[in-house]
């Protein structure tokens, strides 16, 4: 068996998804790439981590051509790779959820604006959404790589949050600090008017924490 480490590294994340109330059940994806090989180990549709080894983890090419792996992967696979393409020295990993805040404003096909500043530090940006895209659209695996821009999270629309980072554990904080805002802001917005952080500041924030601060977290 190939890659058995980022196998086991894989099925950690996927676990820890339930753990912070991200997906329920089956759903989510947790999506990352070897560095030596280029191939890409994710986590199979429709299976519940908690039933999961290391070994039912997929191994694939950037392709979608099977590896090594007794399930077949999702046809989504084309989308988690897709942020990889473009952006190979920054993102090698995809976590995707259904958290229930960050979906609630994919379902009202709202951005959610940078209110905090642990916000600004993991995003630097508003984080964007999509129109709704089934996996058949022809944009599906295009639209929300495009729609993310340089940014490391995009909301699909009507379904929920996928964020990105060079490490696995990068894109699952991003996934719990992108729920934490999400539900901050609807909290929020409960009491008043929320006040936003501007453009220079959520970039001055994003770009101390990762130049000054000595931490790289891209
Ligand atoms: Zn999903």
């Amino acid at each position: 068996m190939i890659l058995e480490e980022l196998r086991a590294h894989v099925l950690q994340t996927a676990l820890l998804l339930p753990k912070y109330n991200l997906v329920w059940m089956a759903g989510g994806t947790v999506c990352a790439r070897d560095p030596e090989t280029g191939y890409v180990v994710v986590t199979p549709s429709g299976l519940d981590y908690e039933r999961l080894s290391p070994d039912d983890m997929i191994v694939t090419d950037m392709d979608m051509n099977l590896v090594e792996g007794k399930f077949r992967p999702s046809v989504a696979l084309n989308l988690w790779t897709g942020f990889m393409r473009v952006r190979p020295e920054e993102i090698f990993a995809v976590v995707h959820t259904h958290s229930p805040h960050a979906t609630a404003f994919s379902v009202v096909h709202q951005p959610i604006p940078v209110i905090t500043e642990t916000m600004a530090d993991w995003f630097g940006q508003p984080v964007p959404v999509t129109r709704y895209l089934s996996v058949e659209d022809p944009e599906f695996p295009t639209l929300p790589v495009q729609v993310m821009g340089n940014g490391y999270a995009v909301l699909l629309g009507n379904h929920g949050p996928i964020t990105v980072g060079k490490t696995l554990e990068h894109a699952l904080e991003r996934a719990v600090t992108l729920e934490e805002a999400a539900r901050t802001y609807s909290i929020a917005c409960s009491i008043g008017k929320p006040v936003t952080l501007t453009a220079e500041q959520a970039t001055a924030s994003f770009d101390y924490y990762h130049h000054r601060y000595g931490q790289k977290k891209s």
